[in-house]
């Protein structure tokens, strides 16, 4: 079964040269998990995945920009599957990335709409689907949903064993935070192994108190009535979104090309760049010093490609 490619990889963790503020610096490759330039969507997918093999859903439908990592993910794994794949795009967010051009290799089924009627069109997608005697799954954009959380509390338990392992403790955990799957995994496997990590997820685009509603939604729905948690423990830091979504300034491609030169490690300016940018700047402003910080790159390679212009123009190259 395909999905044993990737089924119990466990991402390496190395030490980087950054050490900002006296502190040690360390990455969990999640970008490197072996299937379609990993990253957390490939993470997530698997269990999707499972869930349809086991439930013989015969094609698949989710929804996601012209960037979207989820969708390019999807999309690999249902053309590896011979499984028709359909996704719902919204037209205002419709550049030629290599995330796209990827989805057309793959053979998945685009279909464009404005953004409010997304809903609708995967509902009529859905509906018509079945009407024909397909058998469809749906999954929500980014991977969002218990099964997308369960993948995060797994790398948590990656994390814990190689703290086990190397006799060493992280103080700090941070990452990107987009639909706050990763970070409500996270979060779980910090709550179920009992530790007191600060997880800092470093927003990419929403703000409080949205974001963090909905990573506190997402804890709940995985812990069901397990143990309690308090919402503001969830540190959602919105500081560096700027005007949202995929919009980055000089300060997150000069973060890129520092990690690209002195880690050789790529980072993108939707996602990685912005969180690594963010990191440093939090723990600048908060004055932390001698601490164990794990950053965790959750992957994006593509959109490292379709930064290539940005970086390499005026004054940083
Ligand atoms: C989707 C994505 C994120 C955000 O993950 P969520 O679980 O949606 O918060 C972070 N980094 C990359 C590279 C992504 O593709």
């Amino acid at each position: 079964m395909m999905i044993g490619l990737f089924n119990n990889y466990i991402t390496p963790i190395c030490k980087l040269t950054e050490n900002l503020n006296d502190n040690t610096f360390f990455i969990k490759r999640d970008d490197l998990i072996p299937f379609s330039f990993g990253g957390n969507k490939t993470r997530k997918a698997r269990y999707f995945f499972q869930k349809i093999i086991d439930n013989n859903n015969d094609c698949v439908v989710t929804y996601g920009s012209s960037s979207s990592n989820h969708c390019r993910v999807i999309a690999n794994i249902a053309a590896k599957e011979k499984m028709p794949c359909y996704i719902i795009s919204p037209i205002e967010n419709n550049q030629e990335t290599f995330n796209k051009k990827l989805m057309r290799l793959y053979r998945a089924k685009i279909i464009n709409c404005p953004i409010n009627e997304v809903k609708k069109i995967m509902d009529k997608t859905m509906n018509n689907l079945k009407q024909k005697g397909y058998k469809p799954y749906f999954i929500q954009g980014g991977g969002h949903g218990s099964l997308g959380t369960r993948a995060y509390v797994d790398a948590y338990r990656e994390i814990k064993n190689y703290e086990i392992e190397n006799n060493i403790r992280f103080d700090y955990i941070f990452h990107a935070s987009g639909t706050g799957t990763t970070q409500a995994g996270l979060v779980c496997g910090k709550i179920l192994n009992n530790d007191n990590k600060k997880i800092i997820g470093i927003s990419i685009a929403r703000k409080n108190p949205h974001g963090k509603n909905v990573v506190f939604g997402s804890i709940n729905n995985y812990m069901k009535s397990k143990k309690k948690i308090d919402i503001n423990e969830i540190n959602f830091i919105d500081d560096y979104v700027l005007e949202g979504y995929s919009k980055f300034n000089s300060k997150i491609i000069k973060t890129i090309k520092d990690v690209l030169t002195e880690e050789g490690i790529p980072l993108d300016a939707t996602y990685t760049g912005k969180a690594f940018w963010g990191m440093k700047d939090y723990i600048w402003k908060k004055q932390i010093t001698g601490k164990n910080i794990l950053f965790i790159h959750t992957g994006g390679t593509p959109l490292f490609f379709d930064n290539l212009e940005e970086l390499f123009n005026g004054q940083f190259y």
